[in-house]
């Protein structure tokens, strides 16, 4: 017998044998039995995930001799030549190769007459969306009126080149990438047939690589064995497609959670050399740490169909080492290099530079967790690494006559508490709203950075890896986070600084400067209390600098302020960023 491909020799001839898209075939068995037809139908999804094998599945059910059924039989004349590709009943036209308003023309004459054998004349159309727009003026005439014995089935990869008016004569089926874990399952089962012997990791890598795509899947399995073998280990299928091993990707991505910036380099050289594919490798990574934040964000992770066991338990390792917010980031930075590296010159150094500074990202503390620390030992909890400190009693606090500054954690009443006391002295300031003004900064910032931008580009570029952080009623702070540091330096340039502090004063409708801060010294600066130091100079507030109106009520601050100083929380807090008091704001 003729040797016939896998795909081609697995395609499924059932209903029930389409992998992964119940919800579409379901519906249509239930649409037979009821005689609920419509006119057209749409299948629309990515290629090789069964929409041509479900119409024709579908057009034998429609024309089955033995009647009308969700079961064609597959043996009358009727199914046997829709399985051959001779039916005169059911034609198929590919959109690509014809997409002329002739054969249009010509389907609509035909469409007239009644069918020869079955009940239904069926029109396949795959790739519907490359029909020119005259043909599919021309096939709109014919769904406007079909006659009675006409049926469309239209699949197509791109729904939306399709015209809306021949979108809402259809019936619409989305279909769905299908799950690793099904696909895995269906090549097993293929491969057992084959009497191949293949690895179970063989099998999730081709699943990987074929992206949900079951055509795809089977192709490589087929191209593997013809290579290989009847023999198949993981390493040939990651050699035949230039994967990377689920084992690497994982310890890569450990790599960048420790921050261990020496063994995420020698990895990327060792992948690069092997002649791995490397953007393949960021979109791996890039699904690796999503589902690392599922696994973060959801309380049960169970096996899934796209997860197997032992990815599960590696996830959840992975878990304990980093939060939310640092994987955020890391993801942030990864789809930004996806996007630059079409267009690299040098694919290894952007991927090494990006990893580098994901690796950085992912072990920055962020200023929200420094918040969070130091709110849970504000009530008295024990905030994280403070643990050792909070097993001694807490000494009340010596009284003070305001609410303590340095200990309101919440960001937008520091903003808030911050803005009221640079305020006192110069009454006459214009009311402002710091909150609502740095939110409208938030959620702006991306057309700031824009309008910056087309003043001066050095300045505009930089601004994409900060945010700001807290507005006063003359100043703003914009934050950069720590592996940033350098771009903060940017705006010690005076024509970078004119341009920010020209969009943020027209922004708030008021004369503004800014004020740039890497954002580990702004959570300190924040909290008012404490900057870490390299030198452990003793925590003493007598030769600093401190900031008070003049006279009596300057003395009576002063005094408060250095009470403050000295109570346990503040001594926690240097403790906990080893830390000295340099400076203390009222
Ligand atoms: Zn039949």
């Amino acid at each position: 017998m003729e040797y016939q491909v896998l795909a081609r020799k697995w395609r499924p001839q059932q209903f029930d044998d389409v992998v992964g898209q119940a919800h579409v075939t379901e519906t249509l068995k239930n649409a037979l039995k009821s005689s609920r037809l419509a006119h057209a139908y749409l299948f629309v999804g990515p290629r090789g995930i069964g929409k041509t094998s479900i119409a024709r599945i579908f057009a034998k059910a429609l024309n089955c001799e033995t009647g009308q059924t969700t079961n064609p039989c597959d043996d009358c004349p009727s199914c046997k030549e829709v399985m051959a590709g001779n039916s005169l009943d059911v034609m198929e036209i590919d959109g690509a190769s014809n997409n002329g308003v002739d054969q249009v023309r010509e389907l609509r004459e035909t469409v007239k007459f009644v069918p020869t054998r079955g009940r239904f004349k069926i029109y396949i159309i795959d790739e519907v969306h490359m029909l020119s727009t005259a043909a599919f003026n021309a096939l709109l005439k014919t769904l406007e009126e079909p006659p009675p014995h006409v049926k469309f089935i239209f699949a197509t990869t791109e729904p939306d080149k399709i015209l809306a008016t021949i979108i809402s004569r259809c019936q619409r089926f989305d279909l769905r990438r299908i799950p690793s874990g099904l696909i895995v399952e269906r090549l097993k089962e293929v491969a057992k047939s084959e009497k191949v012997k293949i690895e179970d990791d063989a099998l999730l890598a081709i699943a990987r690589g074929a992206e949900g795509g079951l055509r795809d899947a089977e192709s490589a399995l087929d191209q593997i064995i013809s290579f290989k073998g009847k023999k198949i280990a993981e390493e040939d299928v990651l050699s035949v497609f230039g994967l990377v091993s689920r084992t690497l990707l994982e310890e890569l991505a450990e790599h960048v959670l420790t921050g261990n910036i020496q063994s995420v380099v020698q990895t990327i050289g060792r992948l690069d050399e092997a002649g791995k594919d490397l953007q393949r490798l960021v979109v791996e990574l890039l699904g690796h740490f999503r589902n690392l934040l599922v696994c973060l964000n959801v309380t049960e992770l169970t096996e899934t169909q796209d997860l197997s066991a032992g990815q599960i338990k590696t996830l959840q390792a992975q878990a304990t080492l980093t939060n939310t917010d640092r994987v955020l980031r890391v993801t942030q930075i990864l789809s930004d290099t996806l996007e630059k590296m079409r267009f690299a010159l040098s694919r290894r150094t952007l991927l090494e530079t990006a990893l580098i500074r994901c690796a950085r990202a992912a072990v920055v503390v962020s200023l929200e967790e420094v918040l969070e620390k130091l709110n849970t030992m504000r009530q008295g909890g024990q905030g994280g690494a403070a643990g050792a400190t909070s097993a001694q009693p807490v000494r009340q606090a010596p009284p003070v006559e305001r609410p303590q500054p340095s200990l309101n954690l919440d960001k937008k009443k520091v903003a808030e508490d911050q803005t009221a006391y640079t305020a006192e002295p110069t009454p006459s300031t214009p009311a402002v709203n710091p909150a609502s003004d740095l939110a409208r900064l938030q959620t702006r910032w991306e057309e700031i950075g824009q309008s910056v931008n087309r003043i001066a580009v050095m300045a505009g570029t930089a601004l994409r890896d900060a945010k700001p952080v807290a507005v006063e009623s003359a100043s703003v702070v914009i934050g950069f986070d720590p592996e940033f540091a350098s771009e903060a330096t940017k705006f010690k340039v005076s024509r970078n600084r004119k341009a920010l502090e020209h969009v943020l004063s027209t922004e708030l409708n008021r004369r503004v400067t800014v004020d740039c801060r890497v954002l580990g010294e702004q959570a300190a600066a924040t909290a008012g209390l404490a900057q870490p130091k390299p030198d452990e100079s003793a925590p003493e507030t007598g030769s600093s600098p401190i900031k008070t109106a003049a006279g009596k009520t300057g003395k009576k601050i002063k005094k408060v302020a250095q009470n403050l100083v000295r109570t346990p929380e503040v001594e926690t807090v240097l403790d906990m960023f080893n830390g000295s008091v340099v400076d203390v704001r009222v």
